[in-house]
């Protein structure tokens, strides 16, 4: 619906589907003080220093507001003035209309107040209303193209923008007859409307099974588990008087995700791991019909919009150029990943039948993380609670201080906050600072977990940086949020070492934003096409892997004493021993998700068994009948046809550590040409250009058409190629 407006997507943040689970600790939300602000007190700002939302209610007029001044700029480009102008004015309204919905989609995720949540998806709501009369709007569109046309008037960024512009409105359907749009949109309401419920059922239907008795359950996931009772079998009878009614006490494990990563981890039982892991894996029933009726609707649009399925509709604006590129790709580093994941499966296999009293034993995927765990820490000498001691968050915001002041010699610290402005306590303002160049942009730190927050880890655009005369430049404003356990009143919060690789991954998306500098906020940052846009996070998790980066703040928090280096290769080692496995799994998502929304070949009655299908011929692994995790698998809303971009990004990012990070990961030279060549131009300029710019030959390769990464430098880091 918004196809004027290139929004960041929150889930472009999200990490591979299996990364970022993590146990999930329930704690009193607290609220701002007095949300009502004297009119006197002048340095109140309002939320993220907007000053229409010193109250929730101050969403209406934020989007009042906008849609005011967008229709100055409508009238402006209707008298068709020069095509810089036109391009700029549209700049501007999507700068207006986005800045309001960004905030509120920032809002809606992580507000303790709910009065603020509810305003705040009002507003976005609203703002869609209007978005639909501007995408639609023949005005804007017979300019757009006029500026298109005009192309030798502008300035390459600007004809750039003018032929996205002009692709969004088509991708609108402006150019289709009025039953068509018709249609069209009402198939963009009623994806809306299912994806909300998709997600709405995840919630309110995680499932869950209960275990008796309570000793089955290891200790350290108690706290995880809600505790209770029940009438021990057969004491209510025969027995004399007070042991009659004898309670036994268990654990209910709801099967949300984090809590269940925790039980398949750490249960010895294999019973429970089982019930735990159909139950999760089963769980809601009712996305199955949603995600049926998603697929039926998205096959309609691209239809309308004359592609053969929604993949091609989703994939023609990216690298890979067509779902056959993608589908190739995803084949061939199936089979090359094949023999190692078969490896891996015979020796996970192996440890259980050594572990068991049996003669012979099968391995199911309930058994994996139980036994890859127990292989890895014995076989490395890992304990998570030692490495942990090494990340305390505060040393790891350190880290993030060592890498912008060694890549780019810039400064990041903690800046006060107008009252109002920030959502809650734990939040923290950092701006990066140039010593030459003055302030770049400022970013919110909303780090811990939450009843009610967001439970992923993301990175918010709030607002675009783009150029507003030659000696102003609108200063990009991001949040980063996360759901670490704890909060900053406990002085000691420290990560695993996968917080950390997160929360560089995220830093990634942050400073693609931050240091892009483009000419408009349509190309802001993240603002690029899809299969590119998870490079720079993929780039930073390196960072989280390399010693002479580790050792300038990973720092034992009680002693000071410098994390050893024979615990980072540990570490290395451990992460490596089930690397094919987990390769394996993400093909396997993408192909799911590429089938899903590929050509519809015969009706679509059972997505399940078009899964199972896959999962058979593309995994080392069992399905178990009756389960459909895909009803789970949020990433089909959000990254429909789109999930492949997380290993073209893989692939991009390999290359790129290797030719220009890994002689030097710390230097100035380093951090200026990550930052001249590739941070800097956001979406303004060609992925696949800036890729060549920055790396040179051997880092794509184009195929049946389009483009495809170049693996050997990834596939050399799992050691499934020899050097
Ligand atoms: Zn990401």
């Amino acid at each position: 619906m918004s196809s004027l407006v290139r929004r960041t997507r929150a889930t472009l943040c999200l990490q591979f589907a299996t990364k970022s689970i993590r146990s999930y600790l329930h704690r009193p939300t607290r609220h701002f003080g007095s949300r009502v602000v004297p009119r006197h007190e002048a340095a109140t700002a309002g939320l993220y220093g907007f000053h229409h939302l010193k109250t929730a209610a101050g969403f209406r007029r934020f989007v009042d507001d906008a849609i005011e001044r967008c229709a100055e700029l409508v009238d402006h480009i209707s008298t068709m003035p020069s095509s810089a102008e036109i391009i700029s004015a549209m700049d501007e309204i999507s700068d207006a209309v986005c800045r309001v919905v960004d905030s509120a989609e920032l809002c809606r995720n992580t507000h303790p107040d709910r009065e603020f949540v509810e305003e705040a998806s009002n507003a976005a709501m609203r703002l869609n209303e209007y978005l639909h009369y501007l995408n639609t709007n023949h005005t804007l569109y017979a300019a757009v193209k006029k500026a298109e046309q005009d192309g030798h008037l502008l300035s390459k960024e600007a004809h750039r923008a003018a032929h996205h512009l002009r692709i969004d409105f088509e991708k609108g359907g402006i150019h289709l007859p009025p039953d068509k749009l018709d249609r069209l949109n009402q198939l963009n309401i009623d994806i809306f409307k299912l994806s909300r419920e998709f997600g709405e059922n995840i919630s309110s239907d995680p499932g869950h099974v209960d275990i008796f008795p309570a000793s089955r359950i290891p200790r350290q996931i108690h706290h995880l588990l809600t505790p209770i009772h029940h009438l021990k079998s057969g004491s209510s009878s025969g027995l004399p008087g007070p042991w009659r009614n004898v309670k036994e006490k268990g654990f209910r494990i709801t099967t949300e995700q984090r809590t269940l990563a925790s039980v398949l981890q750490w249960t010895a039982d294999e019973e429970v791991r089982k019930m735990a892991y159909i139950k999760g894996n089963s769980v809601p029933h009712a996305n199955l019909g949603v995600l049926e009726k998603l697929i039926t609707a998205r096959h309609e649009l691209a239809q309308i919009m004359d592609c053969t399925s929604y993949a091609e509709f989703i994939v023609k604006q990216n690298l890979a150029s067509s779902p056959e590129v993608v589908t190739s790709f995803l084949r061939d580093m199936s089979m090359m990943v094949r023999p190692k994941a078969d490896q891996e499966f015979d020796k996970i296999k192996n440890f259980k039948l050594e572990k068991s009293s049996e003669n012979t034993v099968d391995l199911y995927p309930w058994d994996e993380a139980y036994y890859t765990g127990i292989m890895k820490s014995s076989m490395h000498d890992l304990d998570s609670s030692m490495v942990s001691s090494y990340f305390s968050l505060p040393n790891c915001i350190e880290g993030l201080k060592t890498l912008v002041k060694s890549l780019f010699g810039a400064t990041f610290h903690e800046v006060a906050m107008a009252q109002g402005e920030s959502w809650h306590p734990d939040v923290l303002k950092m701006v990066l600072h140039h010593p030459d160049e003055g302030d770049l942009g400022y970013l919110y730190l909303d780090l811990y977990s939450r009843k009610g927050k967001y439970p992923g880890c993301a990175n918010f655009s709030i607002r675009g940086g783009r150029r507003i005369s030659e000696s102003e430049y609108q200063l990009p404003v991001v949040a980063l949020v996360c759901n670490f356990l704890g909060s900053r009143d406990s002085s000691i919060v420290r990560l695993n070492h996968s917080e950390l690789e997160t929360l560089f991954h995220e830093f990634g998306h942050s400073l693609h934003s931050l240091l892009s500098r483009t000419d408009y906020q349509h190309f802001a940052g993240t603002r690029v096409v899809l299969d590119f846009a998870e490079t720079p996070s993929n780039l930073f998790e390196y960072f989280a892997w390399d010693y002479r980066v580790l050792k300038t703040f990973a720092k034992h928090y009680a002693t000071g004493e410098v994390i050893p280096e024979q615990l980072v290769e540990s570490l290395l080692g451990a992460r490596d021993m089930f690397a094919a496995t987990e390769l394996q799994r993400q093909v396997f998502y993408s192909l799911v998700d590429q089938t899903l929304f590929g050509e519809q070949t015969a009706p679509l009655s059972d997505t399940s068994s078009v899964v199972a299908d896959l999962k058979r011929q593309f995994t080392s692994w069992k399905h178990v009948e009756g389960t459909h995790w895909e009803a789970r698998f949020s990433h089909l809303l959000n990254y429909g046809a789109g999930y492949y971009s997380y290993l073209y990004a893989r692939c991009f990012a390999a290359t790129i550590w290797k030719k220009v990070c890994q002689e030097d990961p710390l230097s100035l030279a380093t951090g200026t040409t990550i930052r001249t060549k590739l941070l800097q131009h956001g979406g303004a300029k060609d992925a696949a250009e800036i890729l060549h710019d920055l790396v040179g030959d051997g880092v794509l390769k184009h195929h049946g058409g389009g483009i495809v990464p170049d693996t050997s430098s990834f596939l050399e880091e799992l050691k499934l190629v020899e050097r």
